[in-house]
Protein backbone atom coordinates (compact mmCIF):
# COMPACT_ATOMS: atom_id res chain seq x y z
CA UNK A 1 0.00 0.00 0.00
CA UNK A 2 1.73 3.80 -0.78
CA UNK A 3 2.24 6.05 2.64
CA UNK A 4 -0.85 7.93 2.02
CA UNK A 5 -3.02 5.30 1.94
CA UNK A 6 -1.48 3.69 5.09
CA UNK A 7 -1.41 7.09 6.89
CA UNK A 8 -5.47 7.41 5.99
CA UNK A 9 -6.22 3.82 6.91
CA UNK A 10 -4.52 4.37 9.76
CA UNK A 11 -6.91 7.23 10.97
CA UNK A 12 -10.17 5.16 10.32
CA UNK A 13 -11.81 3.21 13.51
CA UNK A 14 -13.78 0.45 12.72
CA UNK A 15 -17.13 -0.16 14.69
CA UNK A 16 -18.66 -3.60 15.15
CA UNK A 17 -22.29 -3.89 15.23
CA UNK A 18 -22.67 -0.32 14.16
CA UNK A 19 -25.55 1.30 13.58
CA UNK A 20 -26.45 -2.47 13.14
CA UNK A 21 -25.25 -6.16 13.86
CA UNK A 22 -23.43 -7.51 11.48
CA UNK A 23 -22.06 -4.42 10.54
CA UNK A 24 -18.48 -3.70 10.71
CA UNK A 25 -18.87 0.50 10.95
CA UNK A 26 -15.84 2.92 9.16
CA UNK A 27 -15.74 5.95 11.57
CA UNK A 28 -13.75 8.45 9.88
CA UNK A 29 -14.29 11.60 12.39
CA UNK A 30 -10.47 10.35 13.84
CA UNK A 31 -9.04 11.57 10.32
CA UNK A 32 -11.18 14.39 10.27
CA UNK A 33 -9.54 15.22 13.08
CA UNK A 34 -6.11 14.85 12.38
CA UNK A 35 -4.87 18.17 10.10
CA UNK A 36 -1.80 16.44 8.25
CA UNK A 37 -3.97 12.98 7.41
CA UNK A 38 -7.55 15.22 6.34
CA UNK A 39 -5.10 17.39 4.48
CA UNK A 40 -3.81 14.48 2.49
CA UNK A 41 -7.04 13.08 1.91
CA UNK A 42 -8.30 16.69 0.47
CA UNK A 43 -5.10 17.06 -1.78
CA UNK A 44 -5.23 13.34 -3.09
CA UNK A 45 -8.58 14.18 -4.18
CA UNK A 46 -8.42 17.25 -5.79
CA UNK A 47 -5.53 15.75 -7.59
CA UNK A 48 -8.32 13.33 -8.84
CA UNK A 49 -10.43 16.26 -9.60
CA UNK A 50 -7.85 17.92 -11.81
CA UNK A 51 -6.91 14.42 -13.39
CA UNK A 52 -10.60 13.53 -14.49
CA UNK A 53 -11.17 17.40 -15.67
CA UNK A 54 -13.71 18.09 -13.43
CA UNK A 55 -15.86 20.94 -13.18
CA UNK A 56 -18.03 20.53 -10.24
CA UNK A 57 -17.74 18.23 -7.15
CA UNK A 58 -20.80 16.47 -6.29
CA UNK A 59 -20.65 15.12 -2.66
CA UNK A 60 -22.87 12.79 -1.31
CA UNK A 61 -24.67 13.30 1.82
CA UNK A 62 -23.45 13.49 4.73
CA UNK A 63 -19.81 12.25 5.00
CA UNK A 64 -19.28 13.36 1.40
CA UNK A 65 -19.87 17.18 2.17
CA UNK A 66 -16.96 17.00 4.96
CA UNK A 67 -14.47 15.40 2.03
CA UNK A 68 -16.17 16.62 -1.19
CA UNK A 69 -16.39 20.39 0.34
CA UNK A 70 -12.96 21.56 0.69
CA UNK A 71 -11.66 19.12 -2.16
CA UNK A 72 -13.70 21.64 -4.37
CA UNK A 73 -12.31 24.43 -2.88
CA UNK A 74 -8.57 22.93 -3.62
CA UNK A 75 -9.32 22.04 -7.01
CA UNK A 76 -10.94 25.88 -7.21
CA UNK A 77 -14.27 24.24 -8.67
CA UNK A 78 -18.16 24.73 -7.25
CA UNK A 79 -19.42 21.94 -4.93
CA UNK A 80 -23.14 20.94 -5.36
CA UNK A 81 -24.57 18.86 -1.96
CA UNK A 82 -27.21 15.62 -3.30
CA UNK A 83 -28.88 15.65 -0.22
CA UNK A 84 -31.63 12.73 1.04
CA UNK A 85 -34.71 13.82 -0.27
CA UNK A 86 -37.24 16.42 1.15
CA UNK A 87 -33.88 18.57 2.43
CA UNK A 88 -33.40 21.23 -0.81
CA UNK A 89 -36.14 24.17 -0.44
CA UNK A 90 -35.34 24.85 -4.93
CA UNK A 91 -36.73 23.03 -7.91
CA UNK A 92 -34.83 19.15 -7.50
CA UNK A 93 -34.35 16.40 -9.74
CA UNK A 94 -34.66 12.90 -7.54
CA UNK A 95 -33.92 9.90 -7.73
CA UNK A 96 -35.11 6.57 -5.85
CA UNK A 97 -32.56 3.63 -5.23
CA UNK A 98 -33.54 0.12 -3.44
CA UNK A 99 -32.57 -0.74 0.13
CA UNK A 100 -31.72 -3.79 1.44
CA UNK A 101 -35.20 -3.05 3.25
CA UNK A 102 -37.44 -0.82 1.29
CA UNK A 103 -36.15 2.08 -0.77
CA UNK A 104 -34.45 6.09 -0.35
CA UNK A 105 -34.62 9.04 -2.68
CA UNK A 106 -31.62 11.92 -3.15
CA UNK A 107 -31.87 15.19 -5.01
CA UNK A 108 -29.95 17.78 -6.56
CA UNK A 109 -30.94 21.06 -7.11
CA UNK A 110 -31.99 21.57 -11.08
CA UNK A 111 -29.98 24.11 -11.84
CA UNK A 112 -26.70 23.53 -10.21
CA UNK A 113 -25.78 21.57 -13.01
CA UNK A 114 -26.02 21.70 -16.53
CA UNK A 115 -24.27 20.05 -20.00
CA UNK A 116 -21.84 21.93 -19.62
CA UNK A 117 -20.59 20.17 -16.78
CA UNK A 118 -18.15 16.87 -15.80
CA UNK A 119 -19.20 16.08 -12.40
CA UNK A 120 -16.93 14.21 -9.33
CA UNK A 121 -18.70 12.28 -7.25
CA UNK A 122 -17.47 12.45 -3.66
CA UNK A 123 -18.26 10.25 -0.62
CA UNK A 124 -16.37 8.65 2.22
CA UNK A 125 -17.23 4.94 1.69
CA UNK A 126 -18.39 2.49 -0.99
CA UNK A 127 -20.00 -0.42 0.18
CA UNK A 128 -23.37 -1.68 -2.11
CA UNK A 129 -22.69 1.41 -4.63
CA UNK A 130 -26.81 1.79 -4.46
CA UNK A 131 -25.92 5.10 -3.26
CA UNK A 132 -23.26 6.51 -5.98
CA UNK A 133 -25.25 4.67 -8.69
CA UNK A 134 -27.97 6.74 -8.08
CA UNK A 135 -26.34 9.87 -7.90
CA UNK A 136 -24.45 9.16 -10.81
CA UNK A 137 -27.94 8.40 -12.86
CA UNK A 138 -29.17 11.90 -11.28
CA UNK A 139 -26.27 13.75 -12.63
CA UNK A 140 -26.62 12.14 -16.10
CA UNK A 141 -30.30 13.51 -15.91
CA UNK A 142 -29.38 16.82 -14.80
CA UNK A 143 -27.45 16.09 -18.55
CA UNK A 144 -24.03 16.76 -16.76
CA UNK A 145 -21.34 14.48 -17.57
CA UNK A 146 -19.41 12.23 -14.85
CA UNK A 147 -15.80 12.83 -14.62
CA UNK A 148 -15.36 10.08 -12.22
CA UNK A 149 -16.85 8.73 -8.46
CA UNK A 150 -13.63 9.07 -5.59
CA UNK A 151 -14.01 7.50 -2.29
CA UNK A 152 -11.58 7.17 0.72
CA UNK A 153 -12.60 3.53 1.20
CA UNK A 154 -14.06 0.75 -1.22
CA UNK A 155 -15.71 -2.10 0.51
CA UNK A 156 -14.49 -4.36 -1.96
CA UNK A 157 -16.35 -7.89 -0.66
CA UNK A 158 -19.89 -6.39 -0.87
CA UNK A 159 -19.04 -5.97 -4.81
CA UNK A 160 -20.01 -2.03 -4.98
CA UNK A 161 -17.41 -1.76 -8.27
CA UNK A 162 -19.09 -4.10 -10.45
CA UNK A 163 -22.60 -2.90 -9.48
CA UNK A 164 -21.37 0.26 -10.57
CA UNK A 165 -19.42 -0.68 -13.89
CA UNK A 166 -22.81 0.09 -15.92
CA UNK A 167 -24.19 2.90 -14.58
CA UNK A 168 -20.06 4.88 -14.65
CA UNK A 169 -19.61 3.80 -18.48
CA UNK A 170 -15.80 3.74 -18.51
CA UNK A 171 -15.50 6.98 -16.32
CA UNK A 172 -12.81 5.78 -13.32
CA UNK A 173 -13.79 5.05 -10.07
CA UNK A 174 -10.63 5.67 -7.40
CA UNK A 175 -10.36 4.19 -3.98
CA UNK A 176 -7.69 5.77 -1.98
P1 LIG B 1 -23.96 2.05 -0.33
O1 LIG B 1 -25.10 2.77 -0.99
O2 LIG B 1 -24.34 0.69 0.18
O3 LIG B 1 -22.70 2.01 -1.16
O4 LIG B 1 -23.65 2.84 1.00
C1 LIG B 1 -22.98 3.98 0.90
C2 LIG B 1 -23.28 4.96 1.99
O5 LIG B 1 -23.48 4.39 3.27
C3 LIG B 1 -22.08 5.83 2.06
O6 LIG B 1 -22.53 7.17 1.96
C4 LIG B 1 -21.41 5.52 3.37
O7 LIG B 1 -21.16 6.70 4.05
C5 LIG B 1 -22.38 4.65 4.14
N1 LIG B 1 -21.84 3.34 4.56
C6 LIG B 1 -22.20 2.13 4.10
N2 LIG B 1 -21.55 1.14 4.72
C7 LIG B 1 -20.72 1.74 5.61
C8 LIG B 1 -19.75 1.26 6.57
N3 LIG B 1 -19.51 -0.05 6.75
N4 LIG B 1 -19.09 2.17 7.30
C9 LIG B 1 -19.33 3.50 7.13
N5 LIG B 1 -20.22 4.00 6.27
C10 LIG B 1 -20.90 3.15 5.51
Amino acid sequence: MTDIGELLLSRIRDVADYPEPGVMFKDITPLLADPAAFTALTDALAEIAGRTGATKVVGLEARGFILGAPVAVRAGLGFIPVRKAGKLPGATLAQAYDLEYGSAEIEVHAEDLSADDRVLVVDDVLATGGTAEASVQLIRRAGAEVAGLAVLMELGFLGGRARLEPALAGAPLEAL
